[in-house]
């Protein structure tokens, strides 16, 4: 199951040049999709591996920022579409980092293609299987030198969606930093968030990740889809900080639900 033809790639692959959002985080995705590295001086962390295509792009952002791949002990994700874990597999190989993903998520992963109980299974590319997974809890923090970055699931757009918190300092200035995973209630067409037999939990996981978004520190949110948390309205005034974004975020989401819902009770 190859899935459609990719209409946006191009567009979510166009160029971008690296930069600092703050303190020890860094954007090296593509214009159109985020990677994030966050490095310390025992290592870095990556949060996405964008498009299988996007990989070239990220290897170079790493470098002109200063920074080696090979550096990159671990490799985590949001969810496991093709735009965002496409290039995990190669991005992997190219590091030799650990990647850790949620149970779901490291079992497609482990398999490679789209999960059968994903919204958009049958309209999507599927991923390259990952070698070598570690699955992660809910609240599980991991540690590479001074980072400690947790992950926090929040389900819905797939059953393994996980975001990530962790603090970047510039100084004494420590910043909370969140990278949400995308909380968008799309899928292939005959899919039923109110009643699918394949993800009888959607609802009430959207819900719950909503709920983690209302409450969460978040200085400086960054979104799968930058362009999703108006990030480079931010990159063009060259301040991140947006201490309602997170809740913004989750509001839109709740809103598109709630007709996503009322549309299929029709
Ligand atoms: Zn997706």
């Amino acid at each position: 199951m190859s899935g459609q033809p990719c209409t946006e790639c191009a567009v979510w692959n166009q160029p971008q040049a690296p930069f600092r959002v703050f303190g020890n985080t860094y954007y090296v995705g593509t214009h159109g999709l985020s990677s994030l590295l966050v490095t310390s001086d025992a290592g870095h962390v990556l949060l996405d591996g964008d498009l299988p295509e996007s990989v070239p792009q990220i290897v170079a952002h790493i470098r002109r920022l200063g920074f080696r791949i090979e550096d990159v002990k671990l490799i985590v994700n949001s969810h496991v579409h093709f735009d965002h874990a496409g290039g995990i597999a190669e991005l992997q190989r190219l590091s030799g980092a650990r990647v850790a993903a949620s149970e779901w998520s490291a079992a497609v992963m482990a398999k490679g293609g789209v999960g059968r109980d994903d919204p958009q299974f049958g309209v999507i590319r599927p991923i390259a299987p990952v070698a070598r997974l570690e699955r992660l809890r809910d609240g599980e923090i991991f540690r590479i030198g001074k980072i400690e970055i947790t992950a926090h699931l929040t389900p819905g757009h797939t059953p393994g969606g996980t975001s990530w918190t962790w603090k970047s300092c510039e100084g004494t200035r420590c910043l909370s930093m969140v990278y949400a995973d995308s909380l968008t209630s799309v899928s292939a067409d005959g899919f039923q968030f109110t009643k699918s037999r394949a993800y009888p939990n959607a609802i009430p996981d959207f819900e719950k990740s909503f709920a983690f978004f209302d409450t969460v520190d978040c200085d400086i949110l960054v979104t799968t889809h930058p362009d999703a948390s108006s990030l480079w309205e931010r990159f063009e005034r060259h301040d991140f900080v947006d201490r309602i974004a997170c809740r913004q975020l989750a509001e839109g989401a709740r809103e598109k639900l709630r007709k996503r819902i009322a549309a299929e009770r029709q």
